[in-house]
């Protein structure tokens, strides 16, 4: 968990992949399905695109849907979930809260809205990347693929400080709410990208049981 552009989703590939379990994105999971305008996608919209919260059954559902895949089964990192207070304690009943592990990226407000004001992402292959400041929002080519890169509609800098406000207001509680865990811990997401992996991995290494255990 951690605020919009903290780095939570680049660091969620990195350790879905280094421990060969599924990254589960509620914000992933929400845009493809507005992308492919199911009966939720349009549902959700117009919430997404002003920066506010979809409902919690609505995300629970999906979660929930997610973690009963095989796939799963080993495990898995969710990334923007839980969000609320609400979601943390329906995400103990779904799952043995012995075995999360939380980890929590800190990272001011000004250096995400700075952040995410460069963030791009490609239309074909999805890849995310940053490019210099003063970029075209809506022009520009992937470097990987030659597919437009553009700027998420929940990216552009007034929703993002709607966003900002809306984690503010959820943060403290759901924080209050694993801080007692010993499995939890705050790092901080301004870090070298390699050095903010490492220490998760290394958080993980000690907390997380292997299945079976
Ligand atoms: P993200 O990619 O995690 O920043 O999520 C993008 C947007 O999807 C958020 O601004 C919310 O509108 C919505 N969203 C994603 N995850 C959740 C969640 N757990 N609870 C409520 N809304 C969510």
């Amino acid at each position: 968990m951690g605020p919009p552009g903290s780095g939570k989703g680049t660091q969620a590939v990195r350790i879905a992949s280094r421990y060969a379990v599924p990254h589960i994105s509620t914000g992933d999971a929400l845009r493809a399905a507005v992308k492919a305008g199911t009966l939720i996608g349009r549902e959700v919209k117009a919430i997404m695109d002003a920066g506010g919260l979809v409902g919690d059954s609505v995300i629970t559902a999906l979660v929930r849907e997610r973690l009963a895949e095989p796939a799963a089964a080993n495990g898995c990192i969710l990334d923007g979930f839980p969000r609320t207070a609400a979601q943390a304690a329906t995400l103990d009943t779904m799952i043995d809260r012995a075995r999360l592990v939380v980890l929590h990226l800190a990272a001011a407000d000004e250096e995400i809205v700075r952040r995410l004001s460069t963030r791009r992402v490609c239309d074909a292959c999805a890849i995310t990347q940053s490019v210099s400041h003063g970029a075209d929002p809506e022009r520009g080519a992937c470097p990987y693929c030659g597919g437009n890169l553009v700027r998420r509609p929940d990216d552009h800098p007034d929703t993002v400080r709607r966003r900002l406000q809306t984690y503010a207001e959820v943060a403290a509680p759901l924080l209050a709410f694993y801080a007692d865990r010993p499995a939890f811990a705050t790092f901080d997401g301004l870090q070298a990208l390699d050095r903010v992996t490492a220490d998760l991995c290394a958080h993980i290494d000690r907390w997380a049981q292997p299945s079976g255990a």
